[in-house]
């Protein structure tokens, strides 16, 4: 624009000036023209640049100082553009294109009177497309000048901001690392920096609220994860274990054996190994000897991670119960049906079986009901403590419990031969106790049952024991039976647990009976212990709260 106009400025005070120029050249003329002397003319416009012609009024060149003695060879000048001006009482001025020069040219008129009073036009002009030339040299340069000035102005600009930009960009990231502790950030009134700011600000204040949020949620997803009943881990294609909760330093609860700080165990690294080869998930029971434990494992694939999740549960327990019950139900059925074969059979034979046998059937007919009789009676009791676990507490004199001991346990004692004794060290001097009555004398039944039925070959010496304290009552029955190695003693509370049924005469019991008394000692408020010796005997000691 600046060029442009330049330009035009500079060419219109050009033309004026040629204009000036010439109407000075042709004020001079007007002073010649007086006399009409082609010839003096001719000397003084010789070799001037500037061309003069004489025009009379009907548009016949009379002189021209380019073309002397030919102007008989011009054309009219009648219709040139700055004689028809002057026709028209304008300024006679033109630029165009000479015919004879045929180089752009500058015109200009004007009417004079000669000498013999006649009106002529005086005309000068001047070469004009030298100075556009020079103009265009000019535009050329400025174009030059102003396109560098541009580039150098451009650059240097771009290089200040940048720099700015840089130095509030690094006050910033120095006020962030010092978290705000450096004061206030200070930009010079720099409204958009100041906008920015803002936003930032913002920014922050909201991804603070979302990590406090993200904080909590971690924490509730950490006490979940704790809180399963299962060692959980994330793992990577290494094995290597990334994240694991508190319960997966300990396998199994109870022995609180921290040896999981890395799986060590090959069948579980097998599988494992399978599912990171299969990429794929994976669930599976495995035994670990050297635990001598069923752990349950299963693995996610975690796809879009490329980790893997890790859950084992210790199954032992229930895998235990399961089997156990899987034997006892065959074995009940077996046991109940034996002795149901057995009374069919001896009843059939009966009616004709001669006299003297008649009286020894009957004899294996009754034994075999009480095996029945006494399966059935283990369930009931089971059933019994499943649908109520009130506590019945009553006052009864220990000769009621004595009685009522002997009356259940008459026949086995009579058959066995069996010596109970009694050690009382009663607080009352009534002998009287303060017990649910019917469950201590079911617990005591159970372990003096025992007592007679493990006896091996030897005759029973039974010894119960009553010790009263303020609060409760610690009882023992004290055996001299065959006794029980200690890897069994751990279990024979638990339900169906039976040590080698081979080694007794017990063929109908249920392993029942002692997972019976624990749970009616835990809910008479007392706890159940053994010290046994292969071969020696046993003692069971209980307490009870009054
Ligand atoms: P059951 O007598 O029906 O088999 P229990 O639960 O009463 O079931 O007993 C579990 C196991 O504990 C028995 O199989 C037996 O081997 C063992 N046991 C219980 N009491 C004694 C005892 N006094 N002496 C030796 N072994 C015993």
């Amino acid at each position: 624009m600046f060029i442009v106009s330049n330009i035009s400025f500079l060419s219109s005070l050009y033309k004026d000036s040629v204009k000036n120029s010439l109407r000075d050249n042709v004020f001079i003329i007007s002073n010649l023209i007086k006399e009409y002397d082609k010839q003096r003319y001719q000397n003084i416009f010789k070799n001037s640049d500037v061309r003069f012609n004489i025009i009379k009024g009907d548009g016949v060149v009379v002189y021209d100082s380019k073309k002397y003695d030919k102007e008989y060879e011009l054309e009219n000048h009648g219709a040139r553009k700055e004689i028809l001006a002057l026709e028209n009482d304008e300024m006679g001025f033109d630029i165009r294109k000479s015919s004879v020069s045929d180089e752009m040219t500058a015109y200009y008129a004007e009417k004079e009177t000669n000498k013999d009073g006649e009106t002529i036009i005086v005309r000068v002009s001047k070469n004009y497309g030298s100075t556009q030339k020079i103009l265009r040299a000019i535009l050329l340069v400025e174009i030059l000048f102003f396109t560098l000035l541009n580039i150098v102005i451009h650059s240097f600009y771009k290089n200040y901001l940048k720099r700015d930009v840089y130095r509030k960009i690094e006050i910033i990231e120095k006020y962030l690392k010092d978290e705000g502790r450096g004061g206030t950030l200070y930009f010079e009134k720099d409204p958009w920096i100041l906008n920015l700011w803002d936003v930032v600000q913002k920014w922050q204040e909201k991804n603070l609220e979302n990590i406090v949020e993200l904080n909590r949620e971690k924490r509730i997803l950490h006490q979940i994860i704790t809180s399963i009943d299962a060692s959980i881990c994330l793992f990577d294609d290494n094995l290597k274990l990334i994240i694991k909760n508190t319960r997966f330093n300990y396998l199994y609860e109870k022995d609180r054996i921290n040896y999981l700080d890395l799986i060590k165990d090959i069948e579980i690294i097998d599988v494992m190994k399978k599912t990171i080869e299969q990429k794929q998930n994976q669930k599976s029971e495995v035994y670990i000897p050297r635990l001598k434990r069923y752990f349950s494992i299963n693995i996610k694939f975690l796809d879009q991670d490329q980790r893997y999740l890790l859950s084992i549960k210790d199954i032992t327990q229930t895998k235990g119960m399961l089997e156990v019950q899987k034997t006892f139900i065959s074995n009940i059925s077996h046991e109940l049906k034996t002795p149901l074969t057995n009374i069919k059979g001896y009843v059939i034979a009966l009616e004709d079986a001669p006299e003297p046998l008649k009286l020894q059937f009957i004899k294996t007919i009754k034994n075999n009901i009480d095996k029945l009789e006494n399966i059935i009676v283990d369930f009931l009791n089971i059933t019994k403590i499943e649908s109520s676990k009130i506590v019945n507490i009553e006052k009864i004199a220990v000769e009621r419990l004595k009685m009522e001991l002997n009356l259940s346990l008459s026949e086995r004692i009579k058959s066995s031969g069996a010596v109970i004794t009694y050690n009382l060290n009663l607080l009352n001097k009534h002998g009287e106790l303060s017990i649910d009555f019917e469950k201590v004398l079911t617990i005591i039944k159970n372990l003096v049952e025992n007592a007679i039925v493990y006896r091996g070959n030897k005759i029973p010496e039974i010894e119960i024991s009553i010790i009263e304290t303020k609060s409760k009552y610690k009882i023992g029955i004290k055996d001299n039976g065959i006794g029980m190695a200690p890897e069994d003693v751990e279990k024979i509370f638990e339900r169906f647990y039976r040590v080698d049924k081979a080694r007794t005469s017990n063929k109908a019991g249920t392993g029942l009976g002692l997972s019976i008394v624990k749970e009616l000692v835990e809910i008479c408020g007392g706890k159940i212990d053994v010290l046994s010796k292969e071969g020696k005997g046993s003692i069971f000691i209980f307490t009870i709260l009054k």
